[in-house]
């Protein structure tokens, strides 16, 4: 009790022991990103800084921490799967979104088809790409994309983020094993859409650029229970919103996601571009680092979240 009550005052503050914990954060990223590789299988990411790193921390007191490459623009690739995921239960509800996917951690790498083919019809959950595609089926006669980049930007608050063009291309060449997951599900009669236009929709969105800062923003309105702490606007609704981190938090960080739970303890989604996204109690933190570690997260994301996590007492389960 005594450490949330110090906790709660450090952030409100934002004291100088916050400052330091994330300055020593981001020098422990850094410092690792030597380790990690970046993501070639779709050829335009390879093209990324090994070396970049960038950290952004923003509280719900409108403090704000910068580091390093935080306004570098990069794909977010699979953290769409979380903008993805909020736009089908605000437009599609939970029982119009889970009679569609599954809420199961699949322990399968985020591209596996296996167990979608061998042990149900149904994607596992909507933070793999057989269930983010399914969910994004969900949409596509819903929505148009600009509709969805405009939510994307509201959650983010960022007005920056476009489409990266010679991402799409190169997702789009590349994409043959989405067009497959695609085409599986409609084989087994659950897709929503056309798979065509479903999976298209799914590249675009993988292709949206963010920075450091827009994760941070996406982060602090998930951890502030889907209210925009600077508007005071919903933008996702409570209930959602829970949905939304306890996907997170289970199924966010590939098949790592276990571990980073025990470790550090907070809803968080990455993606091959080296995005995290962390929805921390009280503030939103945004971290971009390509080279990843072999299950595909940013190496020096995860390892920074590892020590602020520890250092100030973040864990959600620390009760
Ligand atoms: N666009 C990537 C894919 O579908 C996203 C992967 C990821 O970030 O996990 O393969």
């Amino acid at each position: 009790m005594e450490k949330e009550t110090e906790n709660k005052n450090n952030i409100t503050a934002l004291s100088a022991n916050v400052e330091r914990v994330f300055s020593e954060a981001y020098y422990i990223g850094r410092a690792s990103t030597a380790k990690g590789v970046v993501a070639s299988y779709i050829p335009e990411l390879a093209k990324a800084d090994p070396t970049a790193f960038g950290l952004f921390m923003l509280d719900n007191n409108g403090n704000s921490l910068c580091f390093g490459d935080f306004e570098t623009r990069f794909s977010i690739q699979s953290i769409c799967k979380v903008v993805i995921l909020a736009a089908a239960l605000k437009y599609r509800g939970f029982r119009g979104t889970f009679d569609h996917v599954m809420m199961e951690p699949s322990g399968d790498a985020f591209n596996s088809i296996l167990k979608l083919d061998m042990r149900s019809n149904l994607p596992f959950n909507p933070m793999i790409n057989a269930g983010a595609i399914q969910t994004v089926s969900l949409l596509a006669d819903l929505l148009s994309f600009d509709e969805l980049v405009s939510f994307a930007r509201e959650l983010c608050h960022d007005e920056g983020i476009v489409l990266d063009e010679a991402v799409y291309k190169s997702e789009f060449d590349s994409g043959d094993r989405n067009r497959a997951i695609v085409y599986l599900l409609k084989s087994k009669g659950v897709l929503m859409a056309d798979p065509d236009k479903t999976v298209d929709l799914y590249f675009k969105m993988c292709s949206l650029s963010v920075t450091a800062r827009s994760l941070a923003s996406l982060g602090l309105v998930i951890s502030n229970g889907g209210i925009d702490p600077v508007s005071g606007m919903r933008l996702i609704e409570a209930e959602h919103v829970r949905t939304v981190k306890s996907l997170m938090f289970t199924c966010g960080m590939y098949d790592f996601s276990g571990e980073f739970g025990v470790r550090v303890g907070v809803p968080a989604k990455s993606g091959v571009g080296g995005g995290l996204v962390c929805a921390a109690p009280g503030m939103g933190i945004g971290l971009y680092g390509p080279a990843l570690d072999p299950f595909g997260n940013s190496i020096a994301a995860v390892k920074s979240m590892e020590h602020i996590s520890e250092k100030l007492g973040l864990h959600v389960f620390d009760y």
